[in-house]
């Protein structure tokens, strides 16, 4: 009805499913009176009202877990507080393996699990069937149950939430549309919509598959793709329960549970059918799309593989329904980089039900306190790069994902679809070399190389996969003689300006104020000290920086420094692309290189932590002396139309003295077993350089930068919580993170990360541990410590100092 809107509102929630009525609920009950949520017809009409309801706990980290662990608490606890009632019930879910390789990642998932404190037990088929009567079990492997994992009615609970919103103050209308953002310098304003214009201080688009045609009207990069979804609901069952738990059969890519005394049965085919390429329609609403049996067809032949009782079971319903997916088949939320105040939750990847709570939690909480309140990078929005809002990138990578979500989580599993986006000038030559490609951010990179006639392949297992021994090969070159990197999906930026010097004082925790041509690595740090960039920092002049971070945090990174720009007159470009990074690591590389050029490389003229423009062959390239592998050496940054001739001519130098072509595996073992941390691994915004083991990069002379006060007051008491190295007595197991950490058999903290060192013969790994007291060299040798992999715990030995050169003598050579 016209007229009937707002002209003024603090925050304008743009859709009324799930996820909009839960953002709308959570800032209402931080106290923002006028929230205004505009659906363009009813609640819960696009993707919310079909969805299967199953409310899962177990996520990828940490705080997805904790998150989803709060939706089914909120969920339990909406009925008593609004009147609404949700239809929760804590049911219970098993999973169940078909095959040993997937027992071990059940019983991987299991061990997390209990990082994350979610009662998890691994029960054999036999429990399994008397679980779940229906269920064949002879073929299994074994399952995992989870009792607490539980299920709701969609409509119901979003209806909960929109009262309860409402009850707290927040405005609820339905049958308006958002047809504008509007934005003045470089912020959101408010929107304009079928019924007039709302002036807003913050605009939040949960507007679910139609995410990404809001963020547009913004010229907000919101990669998201619907994809057509699938299940039936059979007529009752005899042996069907109302407390039947759900039941997940990822090997038959399916799931089931009961609903009204029969089944609904859906699940996650291998290949996807992505919808409405051209948008949606507009009168899209409480709709469905055709029936597929056809596509239907592998999960009904698997389904009944399971449950033989399907087979005759008579079909109630068929649901084809819409969902959006991103590149990644993780959700997106916070704030868009390239709009202040402009906030989006959105992609829920069919898991939006179990994720709408904590994600309108965690949402709210970071609108109302200007940043998140805990480390939600594996959800950032800046985790995207502007490329992945490409339509034929989404498009493909969407018949991909769906199945993706059930299929093995392979470790070092690489996407199929979409490949080739981002290659660097020098793909084709090391294609030509064996190279095996891995992609980050897009960028294909040599993640090893294999041996000459065998193609470079992923062949996934749990155990040593095919790459291991070439990746070996590798780290042992960088450690003996030499390696060859191609690291050029590094993010470059150039800052540079009056203010250039001040800006980066006040972003870097430690001193950026050197002479020119010296790189520090440091952090930068969020009010929490926690860390929210790990970069190096090279003073090129008097006001002139170039700042280098990994591929991955390139949206992130350049949104943290542009905020933190403010008004100084500072510019910051993104030179990613104009430079090819050759990394000459090891040993021998002074002598490789030496080869090439005239400049003197001695360590008395070309120290560590410095930088100079150098001749290399026919080209001028900036030589930077700094490694991440531990090992003497430089990165040559080469324009980019000079790669390849500087690339010919290394390889040519390096021949007779051991120079080996090495990728990403190999530089992880190596880095792991120096210690260095990996940002969005082993350091985050939740964690701080103290925490971190990361004291050295802190200038604590300097005043003025963000998060000191913070540090300054941890620095108070003995640290509670720090990042330890670890190495694993028995030289068989494999660390690849999220492991449980336990000192003298009581669960103490989790591995971050971890590789099989090569030099160490054994796994090596780094975690936090805990402790209230104060964790130090002394409490880690009084500990007896275990690692739990795959439910089974192995000796380990705990100290501080990284295992392999703890005085950098090397790397200083
Ligand atoms: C078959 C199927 C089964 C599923 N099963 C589960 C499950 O078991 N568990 C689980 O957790 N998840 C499940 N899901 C996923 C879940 O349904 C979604 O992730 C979730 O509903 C997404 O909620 P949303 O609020 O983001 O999107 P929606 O519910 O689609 O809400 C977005 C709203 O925005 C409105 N809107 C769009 N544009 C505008 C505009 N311009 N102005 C105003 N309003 C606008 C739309 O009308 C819509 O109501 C399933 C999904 C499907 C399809």
């Amino acid at each position: 009805m016209p007229g009937s809107i707002p002209a003024h509102a603090r925050a304008v929630v743009v859709g009324g499913g799930i996820v909009g009525c839960s953002v709308a609920y959570h800032l209402a009950k931080l106290g923002w009176r006028d929230v205004v949520l505009l659906e363009r017809r009813q609640l819960s009409c696009g993707t919310t009202w079909h969805a299967a309801g199953l409310v899962g706990q177990l996520r990828s980290s940490h705080n997805l877990t904790r998150l989803a662990s709060y939706g089914a608490v909120l969920y339990e606890r909406l009925e008593a507080e609004t009147g609404q009632a949700t239809g929760f019930r804590r049911s219970g879910s098993i999973s169940v393996a078909r095959s040993a390789e997937r027992l071990t990642e059940l019983k991987r998932g299991a061990s997390m699990a209990r990082c994350f404190g979610v009662d998890v037990e691994v029960i054999s088929p036999r429990e399994a069937g008397r679980l779940w009567p229906l269920m064949r079990t002879d073929d299994l492997a074994g399952a995992v149950w989870i009792p607490r994992d539980g299920r709701t009615n969609p409509i119901d609970t979003t209806l909960a939430l929109a009262k309860g919103a409402r009850n707290a103050g927040a405005t609820i209308l339905e049958n308006v549309t958002v047809t504008g953002i509007n934005r003045t310098n470089g912020a959101a304003t408010g929107v304009s919509t079928d019924q007039g214009d709302i002036v807003s201080d913050v605009v939040v688009n949960c507007a679910g598959m139609w995410g990404r045609e809001v963020g547009r009207m913004a010229a907000v990069n919101v990669p998201l793709h619907a994809s057509e979804h699938f299940y039936i609901v059979t007529e009752p069952l005899a042996g069907v329960t109302r407390d039947l738990p759900v039941l997940r059969d990822t090997d038959g890519y399916i799931y089931a549970r009961e609903e009204v005394g029969g089944l609904l049965m859906g699940g996650f085919e291998p290949v996807a059918k992505p919808w409405a390429m051209d948008g949606i329609p507009t009168d899209f609403g409480f709709s469905l799309l055709p029936e597929d049996w056809e596509h239907f067809r592998v999960l009904m032949e698997q389904a009944i593989v399971r449950i033989p009782a399907l087979e005759s079971a008579p079909v109630r319903r068929h649901v084809n329904g819409p969902e959006s997916f991103t590149p990644d088949n993780r959700y997106m939320l916070g704030e868009a980089p390239e709009l202040r105040n402009f906030f989006v939750a959105a992609g829920f990847n069919s898991v939006g039900i179990a994720s709408a709570a904590g994600a309108g939690k965690a949402l709210a909480e970071w609108i109302v306190g200007g940043e998140p309140s805990m480390d939600l990078w594996d959800v950032d929005i800046r985790r995207f790069m502007p490329f992945q809002g490409n339509r034929r990138y989404l498009r493909e990578r969407t018949t991909e994902v769906v199945g993706l979500l059930y299929a093995m989580h392979w470790p070092f599993r690489q996407p199929e679809t979409a490949r080739g986006v981002r290659r660097s000038v020098l793909h084709d030559r090391l294609a030509a070399r064996g190279a095996g490609f891995g992609v980050v951010a897009g960028w294909e990179r040599a993640n090893w190389f294999s041996a000459a006639g065998v193609e470079p392949r992923y062949i996934y297992t749990y155990g040593r996969q095919n790459w291991f021994p070439g990746a070996a090969a590798e780290h042992r070159a960088v450690r003996e003689s030499a390696g060859l990197f191609d690291q050029s999906s590094l993010a470059k930026f150039l800052l540079e300006g009056p203010d250039a010097t001040a800006t980066l004082q006040r972003l870097c925790a430690n001193d950026v104020d050197v002479a020119a041509g010296r790189i520090v690595y440091t952090q930068m740090l969020n009010r929490r000290g926690g860390i929210e960039c790990d970069v190096t920092v090279t003073r090129l002049t008097a006001d002139a920086y170039l700042v280098i971070t990994i591929a991955a945090a390139a949206t992130h990174d350049a949104d943290w420094i542009r905020r933190g720009i403010g008004d100084a007159r500072v510019t910051l470009t993104d030179v990613t692309s104009a430079f090819t990074v050759l990394g000459v690591m090891g040993p021998r590389s002074r002598e490789i290189l030496s080869r090439l050029t005239n400049a003197d490389l001695s360590n008395a003229t070309f120290p560590f932590g410095t930088t100079r423009e150098i001749e290399v062959g026919y080209a001028t390239v900036r030589a930077t002396r700094i490694t991440y592998v531990g090992e003497l050496g430089w990165e040559l940054h080469v324009p980019t139309e000079f790669a390849m001739g500087v690339y010919d001519d290394v390889v040519a130098a390096g021949e007779d003295l051991g120079l080996r072509h090495a990728g990403y595996h190999a530089m992880d073992s190596l880095r792991l077993e120096k210690g260095y941390r990996s940002w969005g691994h082993d350091i985050g915004g939740d964690d701080t350089p103290l925490e971190a083991g990361l004291g050295f990069a802190v200038s604590f002379k300097k005043s003025g930068f963000v998060g000191r006060d913070a540090l300054l007051r941890q620095r108070e008491t003995p640290l509670p919580r720090r990042l330890v190295m670890f190495t694993l007595d028995d030289p068989e197991p494999l660390l690849l993170g999220d492991e449980p950490i336990y000192r003298d058999g009581a669960l103490v903290g989790r591995i971050t990360s971890g590789a099989f060192g090569h030099t160490l013969g054994r796994s090596v790994g780094m975690g936090y541990v805990a402790h209230a007291d104060g964790v130090d060299e002394a409490f880690l040798q009084a500990g007896r410590w275990e690692l739990e992999i795959a439910t089974e715990r192995f000796p380990a030995t705990a100290q501080l100092e990284p295992p392999y050169d703890p005085k950098s003598t090397r790397v200083r050579s």
